[in-house]
């Protein structure tokens, strides 16, 4: 490329043709590439100051009120452009009082949102190239980056060699991975190619009588799918505390005998390796043996703690993982990745492009390119794979297992304050960076009180859960700057919290 095509890529004027039928003038954008080349260094700046100052002040949890930015903004976009640092300043006055801080090494809610500055940079060249690579052609390097970084994790993870695009023995077998925005979009696609699966050569109206299997614990997002794909039947399982919320194989045996007398057609089942509420863990290889007798689709979700097994010692939650047709993980929850990378593998692709495959004229491609608008809903697509790139570049093997580590041993430090303190109890076994607990012998009115009086400090930022009607606080550790000493704190604010709420109730319950 020559220099002067780069110098002024939106700037430049078209040369008219002849006198009197000549070209409309040229389109001068208010951004140029040298007031960009300076902006975009401020832009850096705004976001270091963030990180190094911002965020280790301001509340975890945003505290303003519905509706606020409405009422400190024009209700109209501005006739004439303004100057950039006037939207900067505004990005400071009206939107950062707005933002609750993911980033924050006190954020402790939901799972972690991970970001880093090798996959905010890689972020940054995927909105540069602004390829929409639907299709092997539409962007060669976009396709291909991707099947190379996903089997680059899938080997990282241990993952069945079922699951590469290029296997162990250098060959291209039926199976690959892909990067999706989101679980939910990932378990959308793997029921659509069960159903695509179990529906082929069947009459259209067995679609009414299939059936979807999960847990009571599985992510809202199976039941979405089950939704948006129109599944008449779901099967939402029960689980206890007795079996520490995993999916008990006994109880889909019964349920798919019950469902099959009846003439039912069940085919596709979610398993959740490491649950949203309690980090539950469903066993694959139980599962896995069942759903191959009944020919169901096992799909694993394992959203949240799929990434772990990148440490060897943190992969039991695999075992039975070859039996599974799909698994996603997020590598946008705890490996360092900038959202939104969800990575899906599939064993076999077929079926998923029986489903989502669709080739209007001009899009037909010569020969049998990787085109992965066959494998998602939409037909655009990032090249999202940079950022996951420059992540497993940057950090290598070692340093994402020390920062998986760093994490766990975090969380196993504070389940153990947990437990010697005598007003509190774990509420479900302690697992990865989550940890489960509430209150010993209050009501929920109690723990959701205290969860509030915790946020509300600024300091912390925790959301709750329930696990068999008991209201249960979630401390989930894996932010990407997360200390010891962040933990700490949190742990002493907890404490303090918890010892004034008791002893405000024992003062009421006399005042009676
Ligand atoms: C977070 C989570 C999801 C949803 O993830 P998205 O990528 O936001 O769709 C699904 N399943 C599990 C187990 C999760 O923890």
């Amino acid at each position: 490329m020559g220099a002067d095509q780069l110098r002024e890529p939106h700037g430049g004027t078209i040369v008219n043709g002849t006198a009197g039928n000549s070209m409309p003038q040229g389109f001068q954008h208010p951004m140029g590439v040298e007031e960009f080349r300076k902006h975009g260094k401020e832009m850096v700046d705004f976001i270091c100051d963030y990180h190094a100052n911002h965020l280790q002040e301001a509340p975890v949890r945003s505290n303003v009120e519905v509706d606020y930015l409405r009422r400190c903004v024009p209700a109209s976009a501005p006739e004439e452009g303004e100057d950039f640092n006037a939207v900067l300043t505004d990005v400071q006055r009206t939107v950062l009082p707005g933002v609750t801080h993911w980033q924050s090494p006190n954020f402790f809610a939901y799972f972690p949102a991970n970001s880093s500055y090798p996959a905010m940079l890689g972020d940054m060249l995927s909105s540069a190239f602004n390829v929409i690579g639907f299709s092997w052609i539409s962007s060669p390097a976009c396709t291909e980056l991707e099947a190379v970084v996903l089997d680059w994790l899938a080997k990282l993870l241990d993952l069945p060699p079922a699951f590469l695009t290029v296997g162990p023995d250098n060959t291209k077998g039926t199976g690959g991975g892909v990067i999706q925005g989101t679980a939910s979009e990932a378990t959308l696609v793997a029921l659509l190619a069960a159903r695509a699966q179990k529906l082929k050569g069947r009459d259209a109206a067995d679609a009414l009588k299939l059936v979807a299997y999960t847990s009571d614990q599985a992510h809202s997002c199976v039941m979405k799918a089950c939704m948006i794909a129109g599944i008449q039947h779901v099967r939402v399982l029960p689980t206890s505390a007795q079996h520490d919320w995993a999916l008990q194989s006994q109880v889909l045996q019964e349920a798919l005998e019950q469902d099959e007398q009846q003439g039912l057609l069940p085919f596709f089942l979610c398993a959740t390796a490491g649950t949203t509420s309690s980090c539950a863990i469903d066993s694959l290889e139980l599962l896995g043996t069942l759903a191959r007798q009944h020919s169901l689709w096992m799909h694993v979700d394992a959203a949240y703690a799929g990434v772990a097994a990148i440490c060897p010692e943190h992969r039991q939650a695999h075992e039975g993982l070859h039996l599974a047709h799909s698994f996603a993980t997020n590598a946008h929850k705890w490996l360092l990745t900038n959202f939104d990378c969800c990575c899906l593998w599939v064993a076999d692709a077929e079926p998923l492009k029986a489903a989502l495959s669709l080739t209007p004229v001009f899009l037909r491609a010569k020969g049998n390119a990787l085109d992965y608008k066959d494998w998602q809903v939409p037909l655009g697509r990032r090249f999202r794979s940079l950022k996951l790139w420059f992540v497993l570049r940057c950090y290598g093997q070692r340093k994402l297992q020390e920062y998986i580590r760093h994490h766990i041993a975090l969380a196993t430090s504070f389940a153990a304050r947990v437990r010697s303190h005598p007003a509190f109890e774990i509420m479900a076994p302690p697992r990865f960076g989550l940890v489960c607990f509430a209150l010993k012998g209050q009501g929920n009115e109690v723990n959701k009180a205290l969860l509030e009086s915790l946020n509300q400090t600024g300091r912390v930022f925790l959301v709750g859960t329930e696990l068999g009607g008991r209201f249960t606080l979630r401390m989930a550790i894996g932010s990407a700057t997360t200390q010891a000493h962040h933990v700490e704190a949190a742990w002493q604010l907890i404490c303090q919290h918890a010892e004034q709420m008791l002893a405000n109730g024992q003062h009421s319950s006399i005042a009676n």
